[in-house]
């Protein structure tokens, strides 16, 4: 009889920040694989709110203590990165139609790139079809309710980055607010997984 082979899935993406739409795709699939490594992308072409090193911190905080799951960062192609952690699987959310053909295009050069990897993609709670992390910076730098939306230990980084002074209470404040798009702007493309 043959050996079962670990079953190890890895979860890419910017992660910054992190919420709950995320949170809850880790929680559909993590019960589908034996190993789920959630990974955080390093990338320089785009302008962060947290460092890769406090992002991997919040996620371990959040998700740490579940079984089966790893936070790690990478940069490069992610087939390499799949290649150092032993896994063939790579999975994605889907939102909406919109993000279909960006998510198709990387499935099928990853596939290109290693035709051992197979992408999975998942949907999220219907409550966080609209979610993307940067719809949440720009809500929150414009002052709106985000509960329910992101982990309260993130609001909480998030209010202290905007105003240092910041408690963990209180709303997000004006201090340090970049100039930021309106709400009904389009949420920016989203970042090579
Ligand atoms: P974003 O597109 O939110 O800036 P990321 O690059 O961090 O996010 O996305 C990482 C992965 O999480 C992608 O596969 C993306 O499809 C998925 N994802 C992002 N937002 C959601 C959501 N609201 N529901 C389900 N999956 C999501």
């Amino acid at each position: 009889m043959s050996e079962r082979v670990e079953r190890t899935a890895v979860y890419p993406g910017s992660f910054d920040p992190i919420h709950n739409g995320h949170l809850d795709l880790i929680e559909r699939c993590r019960p589908m694989y034996d190993r789920l490594v959630i990974a955080v992308l390093h990338n320089e072409a785009k302008r962060a709110l947290f460092s890769v090193d406090e992002r991997l911190e919040i996620i371990r905080e959040l998700v740490g203590e579940r079984a089966g799951c790893e936070v790690l960062s990478f940069s490069g192609l992610l087939v390499h990165f799949m290649d150092q952690v032993g896994a063939r699987i790579v999975v994605r959310g889907l939102r909406a139609v919109t993000d279909f053909e960006y998510e198709f295009q990387m499935a099928m050069m990853n596939r290109r790139l290693n035709p051992r990897v197979e992408t999975v993609f998942m949907a999220p709670k219907e409550e966080y079809n609209y979610l993307s992390s940067s719809l949440v910076k720009e809500v929150f730098f414009l002052g709106g309710d985000l509960s329910g939306l992101v982990p309260e230990p993130v609001l909480a980084r998030m209010r202290r980055r905007l105003d240092p002074r910041a408690g963990q209470a209180g709303g997000p404040g004006r201090a340090g607010r970049p100039g930021g798009a309106a709400v009904a702007g389009k949420a920016g493309r989203r970042s090579a997984g």
